[in-house]
C-alpha cells in the first residue's frame, strides 16, 4: 500500500529502505546473489503500523516489575490480596508494593479492596494498588502515613476519599494520587532500559514498527535517557518519538533541549504532553454538559472538571509553541477540546506557526463546532478507536444522544483531519487489529447497558482504518517522509498478516494476527499473542 493507497505485488529493499514496488515479475531485476527472497504466498502485507499514542516504557517496566490485575483476569477480592501478600513475601521490610490495572467492576463483589484489607495482609510494607483508569489509586495505612495523608489532610475537590465516620478508606484520585506517587522511588534508567528492551517485542508481535510514547507518569529525563542509551547500544527495535510530561514552565525549557538533540529514523523527542482533563470512564473528563450515570439517568452536577490551572495551561501552551515544540494535549471532554483549542487558537494569533500539528489527544467528544475548529487551526487527533470496543460504560457515561458523537472517526476523514490511532497501552489492549476492529465495528466488549451498538454511522472502512494506523499516524509523528507507506525511499517496514485485511468481514478482523513484522529491513517474527492483548 502506497500514499496514494494503490496496492502492488512485490517490494525491494536494501540497508533498510525500500528499492522498488512493483509486480512479481517486475521484482525479478532486484534479486541478486545475496538478496533473501521471501515468499508471501499471496498473503497481506501492510506498511509497518504506527502507534501515536502507547505508553511504550510504563508498560515495560510495569510488565517487568508491578503484577498486573487484569492479564490474567483477577475475579475476586480475595485474589487481588493474594498477589499484594505474594508480592510482600518477595520483598524486603519497608519496600514499596505497587500492583496495578484494578477495576471493581470486573470483580464478582463489584467492590474496592479496602484499606484495612490491605493492612491486615501488608502491614509492613506500603503499598499502592493503581486503578486501571489510571486515575485512581488505593493506599494501605502505611503508604498514607508515609505520603503524610491524614483525615484532616486539606482536600477542597474531595479527592481523597472518606467512609461516613470521616475514615480515610485508602482512595485517592486525581491529583491526591501525587502524595502517595512521589513517595515510591522513580524507576531508575536500568529498569526502564529492562522495560523498554522487553516492551518493543510485544509490540512487534502485533505489527507495530513505531510508537509515540507520550510517557510516564514522573519526569520524563530518565525515560528519555533509557531511550537513548538502549539506541546508542543498537538495541532499540521500534522506531520511537518520545514526549515531554510538562507541568510547569521549567520543563518547556527540557523538553525543547531535548528536541534539539539528536534524532534519527529511530528515536526523536518530538514534543510535549500536557493533561488538561481527567477520565472518561470514572467521568472526571471535562464537560460542557452532565455525565450520565447510565444510558438512561443524569449523573447530576457532575461535568468533570480541568486537572491543571488553566492560566498556566494556557501559558505552556503558548511558550512550548513558540520555541517550535509540537504541543499533544490530553483533552477527553468535550469543553476540555475547546478548551485546548482556544489555547492553540490564541498561540497561533500571538506567533503564527504553519506547520505547527498541535494535537489532542483522546478527543472522544467533539462538538461539530470543534471538529471545525480542529480542521481549520490544522489540529491533529490521536486517538483509540479500541476505547469504544474496550471501555464498557463509554456509552453509558454519555447517553444517547452524546454517544453518537464519541469518537467521529468518519467525521475526521471527511474533513481532512490528521487522525492517527493507537491503543494507549498499557491501559487498553495493544493489539492494531483490535482497534481496526472497532473503528469499523464500533462494537463494545461488554454490554452494561444493553446490545447497543453507537454511532454506526461513524464507522470505517477497513482501508480508512488502516490510514490511522499508517499514513495519518506517520503524520502524527512529523514522519510521514520515512514511515507509514510503501514507497522508494522509505523505511523498510512492513507487517505479514494471517488474513487478507482487505476481504476478512469487519467482525473477524481483531483475530487476525500479524505474522511477520519487518523494521528497517530487518525480520522479527511476530505471531506468539502478545502480553499486551486481550
Ligand atoms: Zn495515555
Amino acid at each position: 500500500m502506497d500514499s496514494r493507497n494503490r496496492i502492488f505485488e512485490a517490494v525491494a529493499a536494501k540497508d533498510g529502505k525500500i528499492v522498488a514496488v512493483t509486480s512479481n515479475k517486475g521484482i525479478a531485476r532486484f534479486i541478486g546473489e545475496n538478496t533473501r527472497v521471501i515468499d508471501l504466498a499471496g498473503k497481506t502485507v501492510t506498511p509497518g503500523l504506527i502507534d501515536t499514542h502507547s505508553h511504550l516504557a510504563l508498560a515495560g517496566v510495569d510488565m517487568m516489575f508491578i503484577p498486573d490485575l487484569a492479564r490474567p483476569e483477577v475475579k475476586r477480592v480475595k485474589e487481588v490480596l493474594d498477589i499484594v501478600r505474594e508480592r510482600a513475601s518477595q520483598l524486603k521490610k519497608g519496600e514499596w508494593i505497587t500492583v496495578r490495572n484494578f477495576e471493581e467492576q470486573y470483580l464478582d463483589e463489584k467492590r474496592s479492596v479496602t484499606r484495612s484489607e490491605l493492612d491486615s495482609i501488608s502491614p509492613e510494607h506500603p503499598v499502592a494498588v493503581f486503578c486501571e483508569d489510571g486515575h485512581r489509586l488505593i493506599a494501605n495505612s502505611l503508604a498514607l502515613q508515609l505520603a503524610g495523608v491524614t483525615a484532616d489532610t486539606p482536600d477542597l475537590e474531595g479527592f481523597i476519599v472518606k467512609d461516613q465516620n470521616g475514615q480515610l478508606t485508602g482512595l485517592l484520585r486525581e491529583s491526591a494520587m501525587g502524595y502517595v506517587t512521589v513517595k515510591i522511588p522513580p524507576w531508575t534508567v536500568e529498569q526502564l532500559e529492562e522495560g523498554i528492551k522487553a516492551a518493543q517485542e510485544e509490540w512487534i508481535k502485533v505489527g507495530l514498527s513505531a510508537n509515540k510514547d507520550p510517557g510516564l507518569f514522573e519526569p520524563s529525563h530518565r525515560m528519555i535517557q533509557a531511550y537513548r542509551n538502549l539506541h546508542a547500544k543498537g538495541q532499540l527495535k521500534v522506531r520511537s518519538d518520545v514526549l515531554w510530561l510538562t507541568h510547569e514552565a521549567a520543563d518547556i525549557d527540557c523538553a525543547s533541549a531535548e528536541f534539539r538533540g539528536p534524532a534519527d529514523d529511530m528515536l526523536k523527542i518530538g514534543g510535549i504532553k500536557i493533561f488538561l482533563d481527567g477520565a472518561m470512564r470514572i467521568r472526571t473528563a471535562w464537560m460542557h454538559d452532565e455525565f450520565n450515570v447510565d444510558y438512561n439517568r443524569v449523573d447530576t452536577g457532575n461535568r468533570g472538571y480541568p486537572v491543571i490551572d488553566l492560566e498556566l495551561f494556557k501559558n505552556l501552551v503558548l511558550e512550548a509553541h513558540k520555541r517550535g515544540l509540537q504541543i499533544c494535549i490530553h483533552a477527553i471532554g468535550d469543553r476540555a477540546v475547546d478548551t485546548a483549542l482556544d489555547a492553540i487558537e490564541q498561540a497561533l494569533k500571538k506567533a503564527p506557526r504553519k506547520d505547527h500539528r498541535h494535537t489532542l489527544i483522546h478527543a472522544e467528544v467533539p462538538t461539530r463546532q470543534a471538529l471545525r475548529r480542529m480542521k481549520s487551526l490544522r489540529v491533529a487527533v490521536e486517538t483509540q478507536t479500541v476505547f469504544l470496543h474496550s471501555m464498557d460504560d463509554l456509552a453509558g457515561n454519555l447517553g444517547p444522544k452524546r454517544a453518537k458523537r464519541a469518537m467521529p472517526m468518519k467525521s475526521y476523514m471527511k474533513l481532512g483531519i490528521t487522525v492517527g490511532n493507537g491503543a494507549d497501552a498499557d491501559f487498553y489492549p495493544l493489539a492494531p487489529s483490535t482497534g481496526l476492529y472497532s473503528a469499523c465495528t464500533r462494537r463494545p466488549r461488554k454490554e452494561p447497558f444493553g446490545p447497543k451498538v453507537f454511532g454506526t454511522s461513524e464507522c470505517l472502512t477497513v482501508r480508512e482504518a488502516l490510514k490511522t494506523y499508517t499514513t495519518l499516524a506517520a503524520k502524527c509523528l512529523f514522519w510521514e517522509d520515512r514511515i507509514g507507506s510503501i514507497e522508494p525511499g522509505k523505511c523498510a517496514d512492513f507487517v505479514v498478516w494471517s488474513e487478507d485485511l482487505y476481504s476478512v468481514p469487519a467482525e473477524k478482523l481483531k483475530d487476525v494476527e500479524a505474522e511477520m513484522t519487518i523494521i528497517g529491513g530487518i525480520v522479527h517474527k511476530a505471531k506468539d499473542s502478545s502480553r499486551l492483548s486481550p
